[in-house]
C-alpha cells in the first residue's frame, strides 16, 4: 500500500515550522521511522508533512546547571555515540544503543520516539528513571513538563495541537550513581518485550537512592514504586535485590500479545529488573 498524497515542507526555523503546523492537516516529520510506515499503511494520512531536519535549534546537545539539554532531532545513533551523553548520562546512551538496528538508529530521533509514545519504546524506561523533563514549544510559547506527565497513555501524550517537542532535559549523573538498561528484545523488530532501566546510588554500602523505569509491559511505561521502596535504605545484597525485583509488576497486569503471554512477560520483567539492579549496583561501587 502507498501513502496518500501530501505536500512536503522543509522549514529552516522553528517559527516557520510553527506557522506550517498551525494547519490541522499538517504533521511534523522527524526521521520517518514510525510515521512513514503508518502513512504507507494508511493509519496516518496527513495532508502536509513538515520535515524538522533543517532546524539547527532542534539538534544541539549542551550542558547547563547540572542538566543535559538534548535537542529533539538528535538521532539514536548520535545519542549512543556522543562522548558528552555517554559520560554525563550513560543510561540514555545505553537505551539509544539498544534500539532496532543501525539503519533505524541513524534516522530515528529522541523527539520523534517520545512524541510517538509507543508503549514498547525503549526511551520511556530510561526517561522515567532519570526524572527527565520535556520542552515543548508552539507559536503560543514554550513550556516544560515532567516526562511522567507528558506520557499520557498508549500513543498519547500531553502535547497540544501545533506543539513540538523541542528538547529533553536529563540530569548529569553524579559520582556514586550506577545505571543499567536491561532489555529483552523481540527478535525480529528489536522492540523490547520488556525493558528495565535502573539508577542506583550507594552511600556507605547502602542504597541511598533507587529509580526504576519499566517499558513494554503495559500500555504505558511506569516507575516501579514497589521496587524502589524495597531498595531504598537497604544493603545491596543478592537477597534484597531478588526480593525487590519481584515487585516489578505490582499494581499492573502485563499485556499479552502474539509474542508472549501475560505470565511470561511478568516473568521476563522480574528477571530483567534483577539483572538491571545488580548491574547498576556493580557500576555504582
Ligand atoms: P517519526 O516517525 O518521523 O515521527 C513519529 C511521530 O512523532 C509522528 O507522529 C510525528 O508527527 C511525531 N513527531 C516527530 N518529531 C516530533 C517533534 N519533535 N515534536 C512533536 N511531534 C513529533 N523504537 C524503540 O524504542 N526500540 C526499538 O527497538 C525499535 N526498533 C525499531 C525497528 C524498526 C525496524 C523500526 C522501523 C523502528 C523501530 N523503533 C524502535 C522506532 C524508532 O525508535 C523510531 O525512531 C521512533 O519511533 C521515532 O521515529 P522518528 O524519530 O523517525 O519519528
Amino acid at each position: 500500500m502507498s501513502a496518500r498524497e501530501f505536500a512536503y515542507y522543509v522549514p529552516a526555523s522553528l517559527q516557520d515550522a510553527f506557522a506550517l503546523l498551525a494547519d490541522e492537516e499538517a504533521k511534523p516529520l522527524a526521521g520517518g521511522m514510525s510515521l512513514i510506515p503508518m502513512m504507507k499503511l494508511r493509519l496516518a494520512a496527513p495532508g502536509k508533512l513538515v520535515d524538522l531536519r533543517r532546524i539547527p535549534a532542534l539538534r544541539a546537545i549542551s550542558e547547563q546547571d547540572g542538566m543535559l539539554h538534548i535537542g529533539a532531532m538528535t538521532t539514536h545513533y548520535e545519542l549512543e555515540s556522543s562522548p558528552a551523553v555517554r559520560l554525563s548520562c550513560p543510561l540514555l546512551a545505553a537505551a539509544a544503543a539498544s534500539i532496532g538496528d543501525v539503519q533505524v538508529r541513524n534516522a530515528g530521533t529522541l523527539g520523534g520516539s517520545v512524541a510517538h509514545a509507543d508503549p514498547s519504546a525503549d526511551y520511556p524506561a530510561a526517561l522515567l528513571a532519570l526524572e527527565a523533563t520535556v520542552l515543548l514549544a508552539s507559536a503560543k510559547g514554550e513550556r516544560e513538563m515532567a516526562f511522567s506527565d507528558f506520557l499520557v497513555d498508549t500513543f498519547s501524550t500531553a502535547m497540544e495541537p501545533g506543539e513540538l517537542v523541542t528538547a529533553i532535559r536529563v540530569p548529569v549523573e553524579e559520582k556514586g550513581t550506577g545505571v543499567h538498561y536491561q532489555k529483552h528484545p523481540q527478535p525480529a523488530s528489536g522492540f523490547p518485550m520488556v525493558g528495565v532501566a535502573a539508577r542506583i546510588r550507594l552511600e556507605n554500602g547502602k542504597i541511598a537512592f533507587a529509580r526504576i523505569g519499566v517499558t513494554g509491559l503495559t500500555g504505558k511505561a511506569y516507575r516501579a514504586a514497589g521496587v524502589e521502596e524495597r531498595l531504598s535504605g537497604a544493603a545491596a545484597t543478592p537477597e534484597t535485590i531478588e526480593k525487590a525485583a519481584s515487585a516489578v509488576t505490582d499494581g499492573t497486569t502485563p499485556s499479552a500479545d502474539i509474542h508472549c503471554s501475560s505470565e511470561y512477560r511478568a516473568h521476563l520483567a522480574g528477571v530483567a529488573a534483577a539483572r538491571a539492579i545488580r548491574a547498576a549496583v556493580a557500576a555504582a561501587q
